[in-house]
């Protein structure tokens, strides 16, 4: 409780294994963060730092909100757990599946709770096969995700992201295969984004038929891509999608574990994309990462099979529908509702898409793109030709931690900085982050220019 007293160095001992202590608090090491109140951070030494990225794309309400922690307490001293293995819920369980109900696509009417996404999702993986087993054609197994795709990291939800989480572990599992991203910026193509939407759409078409149709469970997908590196697909894409999973009875699986919750302006992306998904998964903006909770809303037609002709589900956690977390959940959505962050983050993600244009004319950025509040700034090596830097990563990592030192939190994925503030973000907010981005991208510029990034020598002054 006296971490404001203590040095960066006295906390070492205390860290995770495999953080580098012996940096912490050093040029280049872990950085302690003690406080935070809306949408700012403050380090140990007292740095006042921009959260652009809602911490990991979850404080969407910002920090602070002693609501959250007022539910808490009250649920603590009511009631601090209870199981649902025993036919038992608890009052803030139910009300807050009434809630997702109601809130998410029609048709999705049955919650299952777990504590982060990666259960959620490796949860869906289980229920998908089992509905399949129940409709008489076990032999539906493969699960179809995308390159890019970041689903979790447990075994199963690691394999069902793509090859950017292969090849650690024992991970790709067998049973999953995956289909190019909507990525147009990173594609060798002539076409127009829609066009490249429909191509994009159709390989999935392709793979069930390489596959077999009768040997395919799913395909799952995040609306607008996050952590694989922030690709927002061509209006044309999720709607051809859709018509090829009812083609062929595919089961279609929204992850909106980053878009729900009013990132891109709209309480989920799938009313952006009119997706009409027969799972969804959700964590993070869920109770804005104040307490871990995530859900799985399960649509009528997968409930339904489970429901009249399983038999018990055998699957669940300790901690699903923990109240604690449902009641700070609870809470976090009606804030979002009372307070209209959802409009807020269309009103000021709309200013973020304009003013991340200005930065197009930057020598190092190749591509910005984004929707509502999720904003990301490619850098490439070269714009005219279109050339990535062949040290994938470094120069993105330089960027970020010229952010850290203009106290900014912004991402690298590979060498693109992405964007994903809280929801209660102001235009202000927007033009200091921009600011700070720019500078941040021209002590970076200056670095290439001057060589001292590493593997990369030659660099064009464009
Ligand atoms: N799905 C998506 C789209 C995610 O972005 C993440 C986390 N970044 C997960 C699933 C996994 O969530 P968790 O880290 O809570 O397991």
């Amino acid at each position: 409780d006296n971490a404001q007293n203590l040095r960066q160095s006295d906390l070492a001992h205390y860290m995770h294994p495999f953080t580098d202590t012996e940096a912490l608090g050093k040029e280049g090491g872990a950085r302690i963060i003690t406080r935070a109140e809306g949408a700012h951070i403050w380090d140990i030494s007292g740095n006042k730092i921009l959260d652009g990225m809602a911490g990991l794309w979850c404080v969407n309400i910002g920090y602070g909100r002693k609501e959250l922690a007022d539910a808490a307490a009250r649920q603590m001293n009511t009631l601090p757990y209870y199981n649902s293995f025993f036919k038992t819920a608890t009052v803030p369980s139910i009300e807050l599946a009434e809630q997702l109900a109601a809130r998410t696509p029609a048709g999705l009417n049955h919650v299952f709770y777990a504590n982060s996404g990666s259960e959620a999702n490796d949860t869906i993986v289980r229920m998908v096969r089992y509905y399949w087993e129940l409709e008489g054609e076990a032999q539906r197994q493969i699960i179809i995700g995308r390159n890019h795709g970041y689903h979790g990291s447990t075994s199963v939800t690691a394999s069902l992201s793509g090859p950017h989480m292969h090849g650690q572990g024992g991970v790709p599992l067998p049973g999953f295969s995956h289909i190019a991203a909507p990525y147009l910026f990173g594609a060798d193509t002539e076409l127009d984004a829609e066009a490249f939407g429909i191509q994009a759409a159709q390989a999935l078409e392709e793979r069930i038929l390489e596959l077999g149709a009768d040997k395919v469970a799913a395909f799952i997908g995040e609306p607008v891509q996050g952590s694989g590196g922030m690709i927002v697909p061509p209006a044309s894409y999720w709607g051809k999608i859709q018509r090829i999973c009812k083609k062929y009875g595919v089961l279609l699986i929204a992850d909106e574990v980053i878009t729900g919750f009013g990132r891109t302006g709209k309480w989920f992306a799938s009313e952006l994309y009119d997706i009409k998904p027969d799972l969804m998964t959700l964590a993070k903006g869920l109770s804005s990462g104040y307490l871990p909770i995530s859900a799985v809303i399960v649509g009528d037609r997968v409930a339904n099979t489970i429901i009249h002709k399983g038999s018990e589900f055998v699957h669940g956690f300790t901690y699903s529908g923990h109240p604690v977390s449902c009641a700070v959940a609870l809470e976090n959505i009606r804030i979002i509702a009372d307070e209209g962050l959802v409009e807020n983050a269309a009103t000021v993600g709309d200013y973020l898409q304009t003013r991340l244009r200005d930065l197009k004319d930057h020598p190092l950025v190749g591509e910005v793109r984004g929707i509502g509040l999720l904003g990301a700034i490619e850098l490439v090596q070269s714009k005219s030709p279109r050339r990535f830097f062949e040290t994938k990563g470094e120069v993105g990592t330089r960027c970020r931690d010229h952010c850290f030192a203009n106290s900014l939190v912004m991402r690298a994925v590979r060498d693109t900085m992405i964007i994903s503030p809280p929801l209660m973000f102001s235009k202000a907010h927007v033009d200091e982050l921009l600011e700070k981005a720019r500078k941040a991208l021209d002590s970076t510029w200056a670095d290439l220019c001057a060589n001292k990034i590493e593997g990369i020598r030659h660099v064009q002054s464009a």
